[in-house]
């Protein structure tokens, strides 16, 4: 009787714990979406200040003894859970030992690192100077390492970190993964660049009006199946998508006068994160399950609309008319077929978010070897624009002029995310494999030719975005497709796709 009150208890104050926890996140959100989305510049100071103290509070409310014994006699008690909670507490498990695990002195320590780094590589990117940004990097790895050891991981220290943006991946997976597309994208590429086929996409640079690229993107939103009337769309100068409640989802997207493609696809990407969010289940509201349940099947949704949908054959005629008769200037001439051809052209970058569906993989798979080889040791940070350079031009046949345009380039090193890349690939594999699903069900090409999302959101939304948490990448991919993710399916897709394209 008593350990039953005990446990009636704990579940009551963790609950209440998770509200707090909410409230924080939702604070938070809010303080991000309004710095990006217009606030003055001139109150970034006093900013600053109430997002110091927010994001403590949020660390006070989790970590502290009395949650740590609420989750244990919880733990003990998962039989009388509901599935719901029973998850909750397993969410909740993670993130604790996650922090709890570290002692606060190093965990302040290395916030304050953090800060300091992403200051100092701005800087370090503008001046073109890795090493002026190397014992930066450095001191982040070293304590990463330090901390796989004090959270434990199992064969490689990579793993937590992996674990963290996917949970259960880790680096024997991805090598199989990424052994796979190295073996057949990598190929791929190669011939098509051998083939020489020119794709004209000129006229996607010519003039587009601000104002007519905006009334496309809140059309395409519409016909995508997002719900505006739940949501808010803006612009800031890098997209993304912040799901504050399924009833409240904020998305942006950024124009340029003269690149249509850049606002257009980004608007697609953000929409299909967006819907993710507005279509999970009300039920899960306020707990810590309210969200896409993984960064690589977030990114999948995405890129389902981004790539699978947007860039298809049959989309591109449905749309290509509608958009012609919106800017008839700058598509003079521009038949269908050469709007889907250059809404596919293939070009190596050395830019990663600039590359293009079939390139950008293989930016990842850099990354992730890099990423394995500097926390395993086995690659020195003092090496590392010559290893980036190498790699470059083995996969992409192309080498940076400079660090700038080469290991400096992307934000997420200095700022501790190691883990965070590899959930792009994953994505665009998971898409791949899931949309083979959904043909087995729904003439896809039927919908896109028509312009009617209505049977694929619908199939989506039921699938996957409904369980938010509830069901982990694993779970998605098994129940969804039938099997595991077997990126397979992914090289497939590509080849088919871009062998018609390029003739080869
Ligand atoms: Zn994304």
């Amino acid at each position: 009787m008593e350990k039953n009150q005990d446990y009636q208890q704990a579940l009551k104050r963790y609950q209440e714990t998770e509200k707090k926890i909410h409230a924080m996140h939702y604070a938070s959100s809010l303080f991000f979406w309004d710095s990006v989305t217009g606030a003055p510049k001139s109150g970034v100071e006093a900013r600053s200040m109430a997002v110091e103290v927010i994001s403590g509070l949020n660390h006070t409310f989790l970590i502290n003894p009395q949650v740590d014994e609420d989750l244990a006699i919880l733990e003990l008690h998962a039989d009388e859970l509901t599935d719901t909670q029973r998850v909750q507490i397993r969410e909740a498990r993670k993130n604790y030992n996650k922090i709890a695990k570290i002692p606060i002195g190093e965990y302040k320590k290395y916030n304050a690192l953090i800060t300091r780094s992403e200051i100092a590589w701005e800087q370090c990117k503008e001046d073109s100077d890795f090493p002026a940004f190397q014992p930066y990097l450095q001191e982040i790895i070293d304590t990463l390492r330090r901390f796989s050891d004090y959270r434990g991981y199992r064969d490689h220290p990579y793993n937590p970190y992996l674990d963290d943006y996917e949970e259960g991946m880790d680096v024997k997976q991805l090598d199989v993964f990424f052994d796979a597309l190295r073996k057949r994208i990598v190929p791929l590429l190669h011939r098509i660049r051998e083939k020489g086929k020119v794709v004209d996409s000129g006229f996607f640079q010519r003039k587009f009006p601000l104002p007519d690229q905006e009334t496309l993107s809140v059309d395409m939103l519409k016909w995508m199946g997002f719900d505006l009337s739940r949501g808010w769309f803006k612009e800031s100068v890098h997209p993304f998508t912040i799901g504050i409640d399924m009833d409240d989802v904020r998305l942006t997207t950024h124009y340029y006068e003269k690149d249509f493609l850049s606002g257009f696809s980004s608007t697609v990407h953000e929409g299909g994160h967006a819907i993710y969010e507005q279509n999970i289940d009300p039920a899960l509201r306020g707990t810590n399950l309210a969200t896409g349940t993984s960064n690589g099947i977030h990114e999948s949704q995405s890129r389902i609309y981004e790539n699978n949908f947007l860039r298809s054959q049959p989309f591109c005629d449905w749309i290509y008319p509608e958009v012609a008769k919106r800017f008839s200037d700058p598509f003079k001439n521009v038949t269908s077929a050469m709007f889907y051809r250059a809404m596919n052209k293939v070009e190596p970058s050395l830019i990663r978010v600039d590359a293009d569906e079939l390139t950008y993989s293989l930016h990842i798979m850099l990354r992730y070897e890099i990423e394995q080889g500097l926390i395993d040791g086995s690659i020195r940070v003092c090496d590392l624009p010559e290893v980036w350079n190498a790699k470059m031009e083995s996969y992409l046949g192309i080498k940076p002029p400079n660090d700038a345009m080469g290991v400096l380039q992307d934000v997420h090193w200095s700022a501790g995310l190691f883990g965070y890349f590899p959930s792009y690939a994953l994505g665009n594999a998971y898409a791949a494999q899931i949309e083979r699903a959904l043909r087995r069900e729904i003439d896809v090409d039927g919908c896109l030719g028509r312009g009617d999302f209505t049977p694929l959101t619908g199939w989506l939304s039921q699938k996957i975005h409904h369980f938010g948490t509830l069901k982990n990448p694993m779970e998605i991919m098994v129940e969804v497709t039938g099997e595991p993710l077997n990126p397979q399916y992914y090289c497939d897709y590509l080849e088919k796709k871009y062998t018609r394209i390029y003739d080869l």
